[in-house]
Order: C-alpha cells, then structure tokens, then sequence
C-alpha cells in the first residue's frame, strides 16, 4: 500500500458522518484503515491500483438493500451540511482512476451483495456477484445469459447498464438491452424497483447514467436454453499476422456488418516480460460438440495455429489475473471499420509503447473490439442512433508496477489516442460514443451521449436526486453537472 500525504484524522463531516453510520449499521459492517486486515482487502476491492491506492477512512460492507437504504439516509445530512464523500464500488473492475475509490472519505462496498436467483423472468443478479458465479449457476439450470467474458468482472455499473459487450451479444445483444430490472436505493434512501413498466425514464437513465441517480442493489437479466459450451479458443501470432487481421476483420464488417454468431476480438501486446505478439479470442455460439472451425471464424485462424473445439464457458472466460496492486487503465476510442486509421493508429501505439518499454512491469495492448451493425441498430438506447453503422471499438489496455509512471503512461497514451481521434475525423471514419466500461478518468461518455439522452439524464437528475447528493457526495468522473454549475 502507498502512503499518502492525506491527514491520519478525518475531517470533522467524515468524523460525525462515521459516529451515525456505526448508530445506525452493525459494527462488523465496517472495516477502518486502521483495522488488521484492511490493506488486504482494500487491495483485493478492486482491479487496479489507480483505485487501490487511494485511501479512504473505511469500506461500509451493507448485507442487503434495506442497509444500504440505512446508509444512504444516515449519511445523505452530513454530505449536504459538511460535505462528506463517499465513492460506490461493486466489481472494483473499472480502472479509471478515482471512479470507486477515494483519498480519506468512505467506502460503500457493495461486494456481500451477491445473491443470484433464477426466476421466470430472468436471473436477478446481486451487484456484488462476479460473473463466473452467475455462469456457474445458470449452469445448473442448462441455460445462459449475455455476461461479460471474464469469469472475476464485476456486475457493476458500466458493462451492465451501459453498452456492455459480450461474447453472448452476436445471438443475445447488448448487456443494457438485456437487464429488464433494477433494484434501486435513491437518494433519499428509498427503495426503488425499476424497469421499463415503471418508473420507464429512471430505468432508461439508468443505463449510461453511470452512479449519478442511485445506488444500484440487483439486476434482472433475461435468460435462455443454453449448454454452455460454445466453440472457441485463444490464437496467437506475430506482427505482420496481425495487420492481416485488422485488413481481415475492417473488410468484414464495412461489408457485412457483423461476424454472424461470432464474438472476434483481436490485440496486440507490448510486454517486457512475455514479448510482443497478436492474440484473437474466438468464440462461436454453436451448440454441438463438431469440431470443425465455422466458417466466419476461419480467416482469424491464422494457418498451423492452435487446434479449435468446443469448450466449457468456465474455460474460456477464466480473463487476465487479477493481481492486487497491478496498476492498470483503459481509455478507448470508437471508429468505423477503416482498415487505414486503424492500422496507423496501431503503428503510433508502438511507438509510444517501445519510448516507454522500460516502465517496469509494463504490458500495452492495442485491442480492436467489432461492435456489429445489428446491435447498433436494434439496440434500445436512443442514442445508438448517432451511429447506425457497424464500427469497432480500439482499445488501449495498459499494465505496469510504479506509482510514479502514472502520470506519464497515462498522458503519453492520451496523445496516441487523441491523435488517432483527430485522424478518424479528418478521414471521416470518428464515431461519436465513450463507453463507461472502457473510459479513462480524463475521457466523458456522458459528454457524448445525444442530446435527448443527456436531457433524460438531468431531469433525471433534478426529480430523483434534487440535493445534489450523487453529485457532490459521490467524487470521480462522469459526474452530471448540478443545476448550479458546480461539481
Ligand atoms: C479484465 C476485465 C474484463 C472486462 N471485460 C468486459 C467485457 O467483457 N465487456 C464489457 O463491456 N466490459 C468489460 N470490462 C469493463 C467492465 O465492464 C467494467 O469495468 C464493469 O462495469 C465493472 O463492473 P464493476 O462491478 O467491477 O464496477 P466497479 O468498478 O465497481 O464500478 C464502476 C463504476 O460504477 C459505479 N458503480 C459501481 N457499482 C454501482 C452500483 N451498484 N450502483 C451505482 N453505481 C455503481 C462506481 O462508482 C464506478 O463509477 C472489463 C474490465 C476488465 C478489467
């Protein structure tokens, strides 16, 4: 754990705030900074360090709804009188900085919220839950649903409600077209059931609002007959097999606009511990036990690669290691399928990634995720409409150990990204959307939602959360703004 430079005592809000929260809550729902144990599990919260190494006075552990109800009614005076913070974390995946964790302040840690039941409308799924665990459980059941593809994500705010992608999403859509439930806790501790039946317009702000409204408690997803075991593998390869996959999949999806069945998502890593390579992760959602690659899978298996076959879903979304203190960020951009700009932009990738090869621990991957044509368009967030052409996500992935490479990674990797964005729109080939999932914390998918959409979210806003108290008591980014301009 780093140190920080923060006081060792709270400030008076944060000290009065705490003395009502422990009146109102068990005492083994809190875990202090102080407390054996805490740096273990403050870093074991969340995926990466830019998070973990922030500090905050306590993680507030509630057991169900009715307590985080308790909490958000206890602690809602002391953020409006002394301004008190507080950060929401569920996974802990989302790596931007400060999006779930914060210096001094309180911790709403939501992770014994886990619960998972089937039920004849879907599978309600605690935000707690990892989705290995929901996969698992379905499983018994011989069914599915759409999830992320590693097996330790979180079920949080940004894949769920957002426009998360899985490798389900081919057949099943996106993650947000397929929650048809939330349960909620407003801010003032009411809670709340969600769905497109009632309360229509909270439940569409809801997804792409990010924690701006409410606290989130469980979600319903739609389920379907499913053995679980799909066709796929991971493929390996150099550079120049990977410049043939871009040309590969850009051409597939201007012409088709989709990779039918199939979930394709290519990157190509920069590591100064395992080398330079390509990697496509396959998978096809076909339910037999043939062995034989489908045809839209074949040219992303480059020739005398690793044999393909069905395989479980708990062998396929077994994800990256999660390993406590790693720092790790995202930040992304969407364009369309232009074979050019992604391929120059790849080149600009490497070459900030070789300047910064001797970072220690360093891993930087460029990874290109298709976004297929019928998603987009059959998609219930409105503001899919900005774009009703297929277009592919380009993501840069960034791993390395030191504290003190924050800063310049972050920045350095801003201007590669900011330079292939200024490309895409003097090519015409820019796509206008930021997804929270995938966002650093100096990017704003709020800021590039549609107009509608962004006026759902402050009348949203202005009904539900009138005090401000997501706004001012809840730091990081992607903040509305309050109705007086101040963050
Ligand atoms: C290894 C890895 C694999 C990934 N795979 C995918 C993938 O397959 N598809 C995809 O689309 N994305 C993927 N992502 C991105 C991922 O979707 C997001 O990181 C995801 O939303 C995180 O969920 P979480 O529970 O961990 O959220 P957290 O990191 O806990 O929180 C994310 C944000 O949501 C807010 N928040 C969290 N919980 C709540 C709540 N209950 N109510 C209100 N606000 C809340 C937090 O304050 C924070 O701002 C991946 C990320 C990683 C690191």
């Amino acid at each position: 754990m780093e140190s920080h430079s923060n006081s060792l005592i709270p400030d008076a809000g944060t000290t009065i705030a705490t003395i009502a929260l422990l009146g109102a809550l068990p005492r083994d729902r809190f875990v202090f900074k102080n407390d054996a144990g805490f740096d273990n599990l403050h870093q074991a919260t969340y995926a990466s360090a830019l998070n973990s190494g922030l500090r905050p006075e306590f993680h507030v552990f509630p057991e169900n709804a009715g307590e985080v109800s308790i909490f958000i009614k206890t602690i809602r005076k002391y953020v409006i009188s002394y301004g008190v913070k507080f950060a929401i974390v569920s996974g802990g995946c989302l790596t931007a900085r400060g999006c779930s964790s914060l210096d001094s302040g309180i911790v709403l840690n939501l992770s014994q919220l886990k619960c998972i039941n089937l039920t004849t409308k879907g599978v309600e799924i605690g935000v707690g839950a990892k989705w290995g665990d929901v996969f698992l459980f379905l499983q018994h059941w011989t069914r599915a649903c759409v999830g992320a593809d590693d097996a330790g994500m979180g079920i949080g705010n940004g894949m769920s409600l957002d426009r998360g992608l899985s490798f389900m999403s081919p057949d099943g859509g996106l993650m947000c077209d397929n929650v048809r439930r939330c349960d909620v806790v407003m801010a003032d501790g009411e809670v709340k059931r969600v769905h497109r039946s009632s309360f229509y317009a909270l439940f569409d702000a809801l997804r792409g609002g990010g924690n701006n409204f409410c606290i989130v408690t469980s979600i319903l997803v739609r389920t379907f007959p499913h053995t679980q075991r799909i066709y796929g593998s991971t493929v390996k390869y150099d550079y120049k097999e990977f410049v043939r996959q871009i040309s590969r999949l850009a051409t597939v999806m201007e012409k088709e606009g989709r990779i039918k069945h199939a979930d394709i998502s290519m990157c190509f890593v920069c590591s100064n511990t395992s080398g330079r390579f390509g990697i496509n992760y396959l998978k096809y959602n076909r339910q037999t036990e043939e062995r034989t690659p489908p045809q839209v899978l074949e040219p992303f298996i480059p020739a005398g690669e690793q044999e393909l076959g069905p395989e479980g879903l708990s062998d396929l979304i077994k994800g990256p290691d999660r390993t406590p203190g790693k720092r790790w960020a995202h930040m992304h951009t969407f364009v369309k399928p232009d074979f050019v700009l992604i391929r120059t932009g790849l080149d600009g990738f490497l070459n900030k990634a070789n300047q910064l090869a001797q970072c220690e621990g360093s891993t930087y991957s460029y990874c290109l995720y298709p976004y297929d044509r019928d998603l987009v368009q059959n998609s219930y967030r409105e503001d899919f409409s900005m774009n009703t052409a297929a277009m592919i996500m380009i993501v840069f992935r960034l791993e390395w150990k030191n504290g003190d490479d924050d800063d310049t990674i972050l920045n350095e990797f801003r201007q590669v990204l900011e330079h292939i964005e200024h490309n895409a729109r003097y090519r015409d080939v820019a796509v206008g959307f930021k997804n929270m999932s995938y966002s650093a914390h100096f990017q704003n998918p709020i800021a590039s939602y549609s107009d509608a959409y962004k006026k759902t979210l402050r009348r949203m806003k202005k009904l539900y959360d009138p005090n401000n108290i997501f706004q001012r008591g809840v730091p990081g980014p992607w903040k509305l703004p309050t109705d007086d301009g101040t963050k």
